[in-house]
């Protein structure tokens, strides 16, 4: 789409077959320095498919970190043609006080495609969308489940566009969520442009957890070969389901949990997923699963009061159900999403119900 005009961004252009660091400013602190994006910008000898990768768009979500340093220093892609332009940190005003925010406490990822005269979260959505994204032909955003809160790995990606659905079919995550994606959203904005964009919601915020990061790495890379920007054969995940509906499960009284199910997990419907006790150890109720499917996310915190969302849940019918359950237990627990499931429970404690 954009491969014949020249790549310039931060007022430089990067020119095929180079590897350019580049800082792309946006802001001043109060004392008038320079507050820049770091970038780095890697082009093939030929042209071809421009992607992007974005971190930490919420300043806490620090899982993108990870998976874009990992990607970039243990293994760099050698890329046969097109160009991968990487943003690991986009909110560093909110990285660096450990806040999803920016100071002025908005939303990034709520403030897309911005304004170069508008506040300040509304100028970085602005910089970030006209020298990144509009400037290439795919994108992936990375993110974590919110604080007090996990995810088990899943590709969020609006499955009615076609191009859409083949980048996420092509990351390679075991569950995708078909949707759109919120108002003002990186991803929502740069699809309503023409440029097919994913987010992976994978862990939990201020850690790089080693499952995580893993599978983000497995993800670039299977999307970098679909385009034939690299070689090699797509690491394929242990199953995959495009997920239509989920649901939530929430605290119906103030107390104190004891979970049953965790991160990646199968339930039936009608299944104990929590009790809630009293202060003082006395059962006050019991929260069953609404549905049959997989446990997409959960609260890591036991304390919760009516309304506090426990669990979200991805809604599996019964043959779909099946097919993931007899992939499981015929799979090798050398498989990444067997480790991932490990790495998902060490925040929370697992009991079987008394
Ligand atoms: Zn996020």
């Amino acid at each position: 789409m954009n491969r014949r005009k020249p790549l310039i961004i931060a007022g430089e252009q990067i020119r095929l077959g180079e590897i350019r660091d580049l800082q792309l400013t946006f802001s001043e602190s109060y004392l008038g320095s320079r507050v820049a994006i770091p970038l780095r910008v890697i082009r093939g000898k030929r042209a071809g498919p421009r992607v992007f990768i974005t971190g930490a768009i919420h300043g806490d979500e620090l899982t993108g970190i990870g998976i874009i340093r990992e990607l970039l220093f243990d293994q760099p892609p050698r890329l046969l043609k097109g160009t991968l332009i990487c943003a690991p940190v986009v909110n560093i005003f909110g990285l660096e006080r450990s806040s999803r925010y920016l100071p002025d406490r908005r939303d990034l990822n709520r403030s897309f495609p911005g304004s170069a005269t508008g506040s300040m979260t509304s100028r970085l959505a602005h910089a970030i969308f006209t020298e990144i994204v509009r400037q290439c032909d795919y994108g992936i955003d990375f993110h974590s489940a919110a604080v007090r809160r996990i995810n088990n790995p899943n590709v969020r990606a609006d499955m009615t566009r076609p191009e859409v659905k083949k980048l996420a079919r092509a990351f390679g995550c075991e569950v995708i969520v078909n949707s759109k994606g919120p108002e003002g959203s990186l991803r929502r904005t740069a699809v309503r442009h023409g440029i097919p964009t994913i987010i992976l919601e994978a862990g939990e915020v201020w850690k790089f957890e080693p499952g995580m990061v893993a599978i983000g790495v497995r993800g670039c890379l299977n999307v970098l070969k679909s385009l034939g920007m690299i070689e090699g054969p797509v690491d394929e995940p242990l199953f995959q389901v495009a997920v239509k509906k989920t649901t939530w499960v929430r605290a119906e009284r103030g107390g104190f949990l004891a979970f049953h199910a965790k991160p990646g997990d199968l339930v039936r419907k009608g299944q104990a997923l929590a009790t809630n006790y009293s202060i003082f150890g006395f059962e006050r109720n019991l929260l069953l699963s609404p549905a049959q499917g997989m446990i997409l996310g959960m609260t890591t915190m036991p304390a919760v009061q009516p309304g506090e969302p426990v669990y979200h849940i991805a809604v599996l019918a019964d043959a779909t159900y099946r097919r993931i359950l007899k992939k499981i237990k015929e799979g090798s627990n050398e498989h990444l999403f067997q480790r991932i499931l490990e790495d998902l429970s060490t925040n929370m404690i697992i009991q079987k119900k008394k």
